[in-house]
């Protein structure tokens, strides 16, 4: 299979423009005669579905959750980036598009990128109009703080409950729809395999959550907005719900899945505290704008903060990041923080814990403004640890908390199959191998509102579609192969639960597909998903039957999925000799632990295809070319 990402050609600043010129149109008249599936209603799916609907055409849109105002979307604190400059800084789409680039440590594709910085001003206009209640300065201009990897305030937030803001206003604008009969809701739906007829994708197999039935859909495309997959470590700061499955089974089916490997560890997160958890919490970045990172400068320095001097302390990112200090990019303050735990500077029982202090914000800006700022995230950090800390540092490590691999797509935002679109977190993503904060809410919205209403017209516009109806013997097939899987799996009757082989695999993953990575752990790991996959298959229990609402049957499916498709990603760490943003191989790093990239022979999308169950999967490249920034070593000095 050739990949073609189909980037325009011409200047990058007009790429887009000119593509959207170029592009074939659906008369509107004509767009009602066509029906597009949606699977998500997250910040992508939500978008995706309200905006098409709106041009008029038939939408059915499906999710897990019992409403879509539960996407996982609803989770992100911190805010969304847009290069509008109303702080006058010196911002620009240029200047968003090469931090974009750059923190991604150059493995994004540069052409999404600037379509990313284009419209992410369109965005924040689109959600003000919406009534988004965006955090507003004195002068009533909407206000900004800053997030990592960045020089200049660009980050546009409500209070620390910014995803939950947007997806109000992108609910809104669906409801709308809902109403005028355009979008067809489906809660409560599991998307368990994906239909293809002659090459393209025309509808999917779900499961009805509630009671057990399947459906079949059919459609003239298909939009993929199902999130990332970082549960496939057990612990992590995604929803409980997050999974891979749809994704997995469209990969399947002949949907390449891009750079499996490219994890983001989050560096402030309420570290693990115990065997029994199954959730990790977020601090969001935005706290980095005030709180300062430290450990003790001794190792094993068992004093509480408040005993501990200030000539006794490293606030390490300030000392070896002069520039960015406490705002480098995740994965540079993730390693730094696990570099001083590994030192044995780490505080806290476990000693895996670095220290992020207020202390100086409150006594130069006041609590008043610190509690305006952070209130809520102040309120759950004190809720889960039982520390106040307006008092005393909260103590933070890195988990996982985002996915930039994903389903390959086209610069259009389609897959390897015909029809088959891919949008959000879901999707390879333009953070290449590291997201900067703030970026994924920025390019969910960019894919629903402003990329795939004009995509999807040139396909459909472009595209000769036989009609299909979900009578078609593929939906049977799907169906047939949804309902064998099923009855497997709750035949078993073994002795192990669900969660105790997910958290098993979790924890093969952290330790050898994690924060560090090396080629004997990951061969090691290869094996080990290998034997509990196999046990999986002999040993899982699911109780409760089919018929009726059960959770462990979903857990169970999802689980399945994340125990073949972890291989995946160990294989794609394996055949990445270099170290590039979250992928960091200890055998690739300059002499200061940076990641060392190889760009002789690593520059390049790596894009897997499916060869069938238990067969190694096929890689093919998609090489990276850099026209507008120049490839260099990241620094943030
Ligand atoms: C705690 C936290 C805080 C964050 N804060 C920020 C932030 O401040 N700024 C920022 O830019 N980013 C942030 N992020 C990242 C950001 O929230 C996500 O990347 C983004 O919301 C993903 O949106 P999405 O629409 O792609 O997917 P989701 O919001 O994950 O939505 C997925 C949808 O797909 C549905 N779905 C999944 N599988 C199936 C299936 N098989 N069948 C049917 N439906 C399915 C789900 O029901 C859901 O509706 C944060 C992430 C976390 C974990």
């Amino acid at each position: 299979m050739q990949l073609d990402a189909k980037i325009p050609g011409g200047p990058i600043t007009e790429k887009w423009d000119r593509h959207r010129f170029e592009l074939k149109l659906v008369n509107p008249a004509n767009k009602r005669k066509f029906t597009v599936i949606v699977v998500g209603t997250g910040l992508a799916g939500g978008a995706a579905s309200a905006s098409l609907a709106e041009l008029g055409y038939d939408v059915k849109t499906f999710c897990i959750q019992d409403s879509p105002r539960r996407a996982h979307s609803i989770a992100a604190q911190g805010g969304i980036n847009a290069a509008k400059n109303y702080t006058n800084e010196g911002d620009s789409i240029w200047r968003l598009f090469y931090d974009t680039v750059k923190g991604g440590d150059f493995r994004a594709r540069e052409a999404n990128v600037y379509r990313l910085a284009q419209v992410s001003n369109n965005i924040i206009d689109q959600c003000v109009a919406q009534g988004v209640p965006f955090a507003r300065d004195y002068g009533g201009l909407l206000a900004n703080r800053s997030f990592g990897g960045a020089q200049v305030s660009r980050t546009f937030y409500a209070r620390g409950q910014t995803g939950q803001q947007l997806l109000l206003g992108c609910y809104s604008a669906l409801s709308r729809q809902v109403a005028a009969g355009k979008v067809t809701m489906f809660p409560r739906r599991e998307m368990l395999e994906l239909v293809v007829v002659d090459g393209q994708a025309r509808g999917i197999v779900v499961r009805n959550l509630v009671t057990g039935e399947l459906e079949s859909h059919a459609a003239h495309a298909v939009v993929l907005a199902t999130g990332g997959y970082g549960n496939v470590f057990f612990l992590s700061t995604n929803a409980m719900a997050s999974n891979v499955t749809a994704a997995y089974r469209a990969h399947r089916q002949g949907a390449l899945f891009a750079n499996p490997c490219f994890t983001q560890i989050h560096p402030t997160c309420i570290p693990v505290h115990g065997t029994y958890q199954s959730k990790l919490t977020l601090m969001s970045e935005s706290l980095r704008n005030d709180g300062r990172v430290w450990v003790p400068k001794n190792p094993q320095d068992s004093r509480p903060p408040h005993e501990i001097p200030e000539n006794e302390r490293d606030y390490y990112l300030e000392n070896k990041y002069p520039s960015f200090g406490n705002l480098v990019p995740r994965d540079v303050a993730s390693r730094n923080a696990k570099e001083q735990c590994d030192a044995g500077k780490g505080v806290g029982d476990t000693q895996l814990a670095v220290y992020l202090d207020f202390a100086d914000a409150i006594k130069r800006d006041g609590r008043d403004v610190i509690e305006r700022k952070y209130g809520n995230l102040f309120a759950m950090y004190e809720k889960i640890t039982a520390d106040d800390p307006y008092k005393t540092p909260m103590m933070i490590y890195p988990a996982v908390h985002y996915t930039m691999g994903g389903l390959w797509v086209d610069y259009n935002l389609m897959s390897t199959i015909d029809g088959l679109f891919v949008l959000g977190e879901a999707n390879f993503s333009d953070h290449g191998a590291n997201r900067l904060g703030a970026s994924a809410l920025m390019q969910g919205l960019a894919d629903g509102y402003f990329v795939i209403p004009y995509t999807i017209g040139g396909y459909l516009a472009g595209t000769s579609l036989n009609d299909v109806e979900n009578s078609h013997p593929a939906f049977s097939e799907a169906a047939g192969g949804a309902q064998n899987r099923i009855d497997r799996l709750l035949g078993i009757n073994g002795k192990r639960t669900v969660d105790d082989f997910h958290k098993e695999l979790g924890r093969v993953m952290w330790d050898y597909c994690g924060m560090a990575r090396n080629n004997a752990g990951l061969e090691k790991a290869r094996g080990l998903i290998q034997s509990i996959r196999s046990e999986f298959w002999e040993n899982v229990t699911v109780p409760g039957s089919n018929g009726d609402f059960n959770q462990s049957l979903e857990r169970a499916g999802r689980v399945a999925d994340f125990l073949e498709f972890a291989e995946l990603m160990v294989i794609d760490a394996r055949e990445r000799q270099e170290s590039c943003g979250g992928h960091f191989n200890e055998d690739f790093q300059t002499e200061e632990n940076e990641a060392l990239r190889d760009d002789e022979n690593y520059c390049h999308v790596a894009a897997w295809e499916y060869t069938g169950e238990g067969q190694a999967p096929k890689f093919q490249k998609e090489p990276l070319e850099f026209e507008n920034v120049q490839l260099a070593q990241r620094s943030y000095k």
